[in-house]
């Protein structure tokens, strides 16, 4: 994981100063609410970030409509990373909070054209809890979903 973490305050992060034309980017798509541009790593040739034109920091901070709309840039990106660079497999990679790997406190989505052998790994423990375990956990966000 990259050792660059931008926590700038709205307006001020390096995706705003990016959106607001302010630095450099290379440009792919753009909408009414969301900017796709080539990531300045390129894990692989083709890989681009889908960001929100407005500054939220996380998943949670996004509206239902830019949500939609991140995902809808997502898939179209998708499609000319396929004709492009003709990638054996893609993967979509979001991440939230320093924990979750985020370092860009400004909403985005990565689209990254896969090969095999290409070095990125996502390590996965599983816990396999008992059944009553997993019942327990989704009679909870039942719960949070019914009260809103
Ligand atoms: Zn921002």
């Amino acid at each position: 994981m990259p050792m660059f973490f931008d926590t700038s305050p709205p307006g001020q992060c390096i995706f705003c100063r990016l959106v607001a034309g302010e630095i450099p980017s290379a440009r792919v798509y753009e909408d009414a609410l969301t900017i796709a541009f080539m990531d300045i790593g390129q894990v692989n040739p083709g890989h681009v970030l889908v960001a929100t034109k407005r500054h939220a920091a996380t998943l949670l901070d996004i509206t239902a409509d830019e949500a939609a709309a991140v995902m809808q840039t997502a898939q179209r990106v998708a499609r000319a990373v396929q004709a492009v660079f003709n990638p054996p497999g893609l993967t979509l990679l979001q991440a939230n909070g320093r924990e979750g790997d985020q370092t860009v406190f400004h909403f985005h989505l990565h689209v990254v054209p896969r090969h095999a052998g290409d070095g990125i790994a996502l390590s996965w423990p599983r816990k396999d809890p008992a059944a009553e375990v997993l019942q327990g956990y989704a009679q909870r966000l039942r719960a949070a979903l019914a009260a809103g």
